[in-house]
């Protein structure tokens, strides 16, 4: 019997140490997930920090993968990885070695305790939805019902 999978699309953010290196390990670590493949990347795009402003540059990027993992289960997983790269989460919003978070799970619309999908940020963040945009321009936001270029679009 096959497993279903589903398109998830993941935010990587680095503003700490070699931030390209960890982007790259961080993919490499999705990718050896069970279950769990990275079928597209989208550039990496340097970006000023948002919120906590005195803080060094990010660099961003968006990823595409098949998984057969459960949501909640592939966060605990991105959790996993955040934590095995040494993030250290000393403030909120501040200087991380690698932040992931699941933008879009499919077409599904979750609001639990300790996961949002899609993402909160996500409409409104152009760091996110430039990546994004190079990967999944077509994809549909499942709750505003746009698509990803046309909500870039509108940020600018
Ligand atoms: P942050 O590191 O600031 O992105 O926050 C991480 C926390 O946000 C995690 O502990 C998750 O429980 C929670 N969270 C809620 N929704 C999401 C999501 N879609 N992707 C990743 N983390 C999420």
């Amino acid at each position: 019997m096959e497993t279903s999978t589903t398109n998830a699309f993941i935010g990587l953010g680095a503003n700490v140490g070699a931030r390209r290196r960890s982007i790259e390990g961080a993919l490499d670590a999705i990718d050896n997930l069970d279950h769990t493949q990275v079928v597209a990347t989208s550039a990496l795009y340097e970006t000023k920090a948002q919120f906590v402003e005195d803080q060094p540059d990010f660099l961003n990027a968006c990823a595409q993968l098949r998984t057969s993992l459960s949501p909640r289960t592939l966060l605990e997983s991105l959790l996993h990885i955040e934590h095995s790269m040494g993030r250290v989460r000393r403030l909120d919003k501040g200087p991380r070695t690698i932040d992931l978070d699941i933008l879009l799970y499919g077409d599904l619309v979750i609001d639990e305790e300790g996961l949002t999908i899609p993402h909160p940020g996500l409409a409104q963040r152009r760091f996110v939805l430039e990546p994004l945009n190079d990967i999944g321009a077509q994809v549909v936001h499942p709750v505003l019902g746009l698509t990803m270029a046309q909500l870039l679009q509108d940020l600018r």
